[in-house]
């Protein structure tokens, strides 16, 4: 017997519909490019990203065209990103952090059509343009007193092709599985790999996310992405605030700790999300300005495990909730966050902490576990390692164009890459990427969690920990540390205040001192480059 419901299917244009019938007249904040902060409602949004379509439309675009952005989070982003998605067309968000030649590479195998970008990556879209063939124009996302001078062929001022339409357009009824947005990871090996959401996947993905659990939106919130909506869909907040109704605020290209604190404080921002670098450079601003947080309540800490001062600064120090999430451009990109459960609610505040700390437990639509290298299923008793895998309708099945070959195990699993445990409670926690772990002495030693409580050292502005090798161990920790402008640390002060917070065998056998870590675009720390660096260290431990 066949169910006999409508079959109404999860376009992404729906959630855009459903913000301008339900909140027309909710905000829609940006710092922009340009400088000022401008507002308008959902209504507006929706009526110009349906101008957008049109006009992409008249520039020849079609239904499963690419077209790119390279662009910070604004209103003219989300028009262009709904706009594009609601004409059939692929929106493909660039990273702007990527080298060049890592986004020719991209811009070429996405075969992208148009470009639209922000004025601050004029340079960029210069850069590649000669060695990018497939596009046909570029898009300034500003008006025409703004236009600058470029030798970019075939530009275009976002404004006028706007003010050129109206906005009355029927949104491009494609099938829910037809491709709406495309993501390249950053590609840390080998060449960046083209992820392909659906607008199926988008839908239901920004469903879960916004389960009570996890991001838990509502009408009344007013919700900051600060994450960037090339860094994976902006963890789905572009879906699940209009969604809510929530009131958006988007930052822009200003993430330093004022610029950031400014919108917490001038838009009411009730929660944000973002990586742990931008929540360190927050933090440090309200210590040194003596500011306080008014109207925030919670704060999702991803993309890199959340250090512990993170976690209790905001909530010790400013009553600020903080959420641990965990997920992957694979993943759409949020898998799981941290709320603890009744038990994790009565627990005392450091074992509360502990398990906060974590990346948390998965929400309906994603199914997780461990495995050994033999692919047999690990208990969940939050001590054995094993191969974190995943599955669910938001989690990819390929590459774009095959990249890679088959993706998934015979039971439709895709592997991660991350080395991790899951406890009783579901609560799932990163030890390491696996090629990123030490193995000292047969076991191993989690280098993010001893990079954790480094960054807790009040001189300590950034550590990594990676493994040398050691003739009797196989591996031994080096911690390479960045220390904050004027502060000073020794080895032996640092070891000290290690000591007692992790086992003694995951103790570092050298620390060393430096300028510079190096980063990924999507701001994580590249340990294969550093062990390169530092293959020629002699540990003081080898004789
Ligand atoms: P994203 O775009 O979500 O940052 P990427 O695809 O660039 O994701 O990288 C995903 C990887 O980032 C994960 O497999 C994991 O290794 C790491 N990662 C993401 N969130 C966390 C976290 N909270 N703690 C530790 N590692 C994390």
């Amino acid at each position: 017997m066949q169910g006999l419901m409508q079959d109404w299917p999860l376009l992404v244009t729906t959630v855009l519909d459903h913000a301008r019938t339900n909140h027309p007249e909710q905000e829609v904040v940006s710092r922009t490019i340009e400088g000022p902060v401008h507002r308008y409602t959902y209504a507006d949004l929706h009526g110009r990203a349906k101008r957008c379509a049109k006009a992409l439309q008249k520039l020849g675009v079609r239904e499963g065209d690419v077209i790119a952005t390279l662009a910070w989070n604004t209103y003219r982003h989300m028009e262009v990103w709904y706009g594009v998605m609601g004409l059939g067309a692929v929106c493909h968000t660039i990273n702007p952090r990527l080298f060049t030649d890592q986004i020719v590479y991209i811009a070429n195998h996405a075969e992208d059509r148009y470009l639209f970008l922000d004025l601050s990556f004029v340079p960029i879209a210069e850069a590649i343009a000669e060695r990018c063939p497939t596009i046909k124009g570029y898009v300034l996302m500003t008006d025409r007193a703004h236009m600058p001078q470029t030798k970019l062929k075939n530009v275009l001022c976002y404004e006028e092709l706007l003010a050129a339409e109206d906005e009355h357009f029927e949104w491009v009824k494609v099938d829910e599985n037809a491709a709406a947005g495309l993501c390249y990871t950053s590609g840390t090996t080998g060449n960046p790999k083209g992820v392909v959401y659906s607008h199926r996947s988008n839908v239901l993905h920004a469903m879960g996310v916004n389960t009570a659990d996890i991001m838990g939106l509502r009408a009344k919130d007013s919700v900051m992405p600060i994450v960037p909506m090339f860094h994976a869909n902006a963890w789905a907040l572009v879906f699940s605030a209009p969604m809510a109704g929530a009131k958006l605020v988007m930052p822009g290209g200003k993430l330093d700790g004022e610029s950031v604190h400014q919108l917490l404080e001038d838009e009411a921002v009730t929660c944000t999300a973002a990586v742990p670098t931008v929540w360190l450079g927050l933090l440090h601003y309200l210590e040194t300005s003596g500011k306080r947080l008014s109207t925030l309540q919670r704060v999702v800490v991803g993309g890199a495990a959340c250090p512990r001062v993170v976690m209790e600064k905001f909530e010790d120090n400013y009553g600020v909730l903080v959420l641990h999430g965990w997920g992957m451009t694979e993943m759409s990109p949020m898998g799981t966050a941290s709320r603890l459960k009744p038990r994790g609610e009565k627990a005392p505040r450091a074992e509360q902490l502990q398990q906060k700390l974590k990346q948390g437990r998965t929400f309906y639509t994603v199914e997780m576990k461990i495995v050994d290298d033999a692919g047999k299923e690990l208990p969940r008793d939050g001590k054995t390692f094993g191969n974190l895998l995943v599955r669910g309708p938001a989690v990819s099945k390929a590459y774009y164009k095959g990249e890679g070959g088959q993706i998934l195990d015979r039971d439709g699993y895709f592997n991660t890459g991350d080395v991790a445990t899951i406890d009783p409670d579901g609560f799932m926690q990163i030890t390491d990427r696996a090629k990123d772990v030490i193995k000292s002495g047969g076991e191993w030693i989690s280098s993010i969690e001893v990079e954790n409580v480094a960054v807790g050292h009040p001189s300590v502005a950034e550590a990594a920990v990676i493994g040398l090798p050691h003739p009797k161990w196989d591996e031994r920790p080096l911690l390479v540390v960045i220390k904050k402008p004027g502060c000073e640390v020794t080895k032996a002060e640092l070891l000290a205040f290690l000591e007692g917070k992790i086992a003694k065998w995951w103790m570092p056998d050298d620390v060393v001192f430096v300028t510079e870590i190096p980063h990924t675009a999507t701001g994580k720390i590249q340990k294969r480059d550093l062990r390169d660096r530092f293959k020629d260290h002699k540990l003081p431990t080898v004789s």
